[in-house]
C-alpha cells in the first residue's frame, strides 16, 4: 500500500476543510449518546484543523435512516454535536441539512477555528449510492476533503470516497492513518513470530481473513464457535455446539492448507460448556478435545487459554479477532478476557479488529494495554483479508 498523506501535509490556513468523520454512535432511549469513543477517536483530527485556523466542516452517518419522516427525529445527529462541544470545549453548529442554499450560507458564515457539523448524510439516499451530483454538492463546500473515518472506509459512498475528485486538495486523518499503519503493518511487515488468534460465531464469516493469515502467520489460534465447525471437520463429536455443516469441508481445506504451509494451526484441547446458552445454566468444563453428547461449548477451557496466553506472551506481533466465547454472559467470558489480559501482558504489536472483539477490551478495560484497537469492526476485516478499501484507495496518489 502506498503512503498515504496526512492533513498535517497541507496549509489548511483560512480553507474551508471537510472533515468525513465517524459519527456512528450508540444512543438510548432518550437519544443521548451512551458510548463517545469514536466522536473522541476523530478529535485529534478536528483540533488539529481548527488549531491550524481551517474552517472546519464535519459529516458524518447515524444509523440507517430509511427515509420516514419519524427518521428526522430518531437519527439525527444532534446528540454528536452537543457531545463533540463538550469535548471540544467550543461551539459546534448543527446545519438542518448536508446540502442546500441553508448549508451553504452556513459555510459562507463560517470563520477560521470555527466547526459546522453537517445534518446526517444518509438523510439523502444519494450518500449510500454514491451520487455523482450528491458528492459534487458536498465538494462545492469545501476546498480540502479529509477522510478520517475509518468506520466506512470499506464502503464507496459519496462522503467516503466520490466526493475526493472533485476537491482540490485531499489527505488522510490520523485515526485513518493509525488504523492503516497498524493493520497494515500486520500484514506486510509483522516482526516474526507472529501469532494470529480467531474466534468468533461463524467460519464463513472469516474465511478470507483465515486465508489471507494463512500465508503471514506462525500460529494461528483457533476459538469461538468457529473452533467446533473445525473440530468436526476432524471427526471429533462436539455435543449440541453450533457446526456449520456445510463448511466442513473448507475447514478441511483450511486445516490441511495449514499443514502444507507449516503454520501452526491451534484448536482447543478442552471446553466450557453448558446444555443450553444462558447464562443460569449449569457450567460444565470439558477436559477433552471432545464434547459429549448433551453438552454445547461455549468458551475454550483453561488448558486451552493457557496454551493460547503462552503463544501470545511468545510472539513479536499479535492480531486477534473474534471472541474465544458467548462472553457477553459471564460464565462463558473467562477465554475471551484471557486473551485480552494475555495480549495486554505482551511486549509485542498488539493488534484488534472486530466489532464484538473492540467491545471485549473495552469491557475488560484493556484498551489502553493495547497497540491497537480498531475503530472499525467491518473495515477492520476487509482490510485484514487483503482488500483495498474505497475510502483509502482514494487517499492514494
Ligand atoms: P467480531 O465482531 O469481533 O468480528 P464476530 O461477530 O465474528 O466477532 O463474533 C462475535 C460473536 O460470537 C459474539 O457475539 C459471541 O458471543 C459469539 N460467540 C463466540 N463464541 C461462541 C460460542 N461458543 N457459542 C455461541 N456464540 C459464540
Ligand atoms: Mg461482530
Amino acid at each position: 500500500m502506498a503512503d498515504i498523506k496526512t492533513l498535517d501535509a497541507l496549509d489548511l490556513a483560512g480553507k474551508r476543510v471537510f472533515i468525513r468523520v465517524d459519527f456512528n454512535v450508540p444512543l438510548d432511549e432518550q437519544g443521548r449518546v451512551t458510548d463517545d469513543a469514536r466522536i473522541r477517536a476523530a478529535v485529534p483530527t478536528i483540533a488539529y484543523a481548527l488549531d491550524h485556523r481551517a474552517k472546519v466542516i464535519l459529516g458524518s452517518h447515524l444509523g440507517r435512516p430509511k427515509g420516514k419522516p419519524e427518521d428526522r427525529q430518531k437519527y439525527t445527529l444532534e446528540p454528536a454535536a452537543t457531545r463533540l462541544a463538550e469535548i471540544l470545549k467550543k461551539d459546534v453548529t448543527l446545519a438542518d441539512d448536508s446540502i442546500g442554499d441553508g448549508v451553504k450560507k452556513a459555510v459562507k458564515d463560517l470563520g477560521e477555528g470555527e466547526v459546522l457539523l453537517l445534518e446526517n448524510l444518509r438523510f439523502h439516499p444519494e450518500e449510500e449510492k454514491n451520487d455523482e451530483g450528491y458528492a459534487r454538492e458536498l465538494a462545492s463546500l469545501a476546498d480540502v476533503w479529509v477522510n478520517d473515518a475509518f468506520g466506512t472506509a470499506h464502503r464507496a459512498h459519496a462522503s467516503t470516497a466520490g466526493m475526493a475528485k472533485f476537491v482540490k486538495e485531499k489527505a488522510a486523518g490520523f485515526l485513518i492513518k493509525k488504523e492503516v499503519d497498524f493493520l497494515g503493518r500486520v500484514l506486510t511487515r509483522p516482526a516474526h513470530p507472529f501469532v494470529a488468534l480467531l474466534g468468533g460465531a461463524k467460519v464463513s464469516d472469516k474465511i478470507k481473513v483465515i486465508e489471507n493469515l494463512l500465508g503471514k502467520a506462525d500460529c494461528i489460534c483457533i476459538g469461538g464457535a468457529m473452533a467446533y465447525t473445525f473440530l468436526r471437520a476432524q471427526e471429533l463429536e462436539v455435543g449440541k455446539s453450533r457446526v456449520e455443516e456445510d463448511k466442513l469441508e473448507l475447514a478441511r481445506q483450511i486445516l490441511d492448507k495449514a499443514r502444507a504451509r507449516g503454520v501452526e494451526f491451534l484448536l482447543p484441547v478442552d471446553h466450557v460448556c453448558a446444555e443450553e446458552p444462558k447464562e443460569t445454566a449449569k457450567r460444565v468444563v470439558v477436559n477433552d478435545r471432545a464434547i459429549p453428547p448433551a453438552l454445547m461449548g461455549l468458551d475454550i477451557g483453561p488448558k486451552t487459554l493457557d496454551v493460547y496466553r503462552q503463544r501470545i506472551l511468545a510472539a513479536k506481533t499479535v492480531f486477534w479477532n473474534g471472541p474465544m466465547g458467548l462472553f457477553e454472559q459471564k460464565p462463558w467470558a473467562e477465554g475471551t478476557f484471557g486473551v485480552a489480559r494475555a495480549m495486554a501482558d505482551s511486549d509485542g504489536v498488539t493488534v484488534v479488529g472486530g466489532g464484538d472483539s473492540a467491545a471485549a477490551v473495552e469491557e475488560a478495560g484493556l484498551v489502553a494495554k493495547m497497540k491497537h484497537v480498531s475503530t472499525g469492526g467491518g473495515a477492520s476485516l476487509e482490510f485484514i483479508e487483503g482488500r483495498v478499501l474505497p475510502g483509502i484507495q482514494v487517499l492514494e496518489g
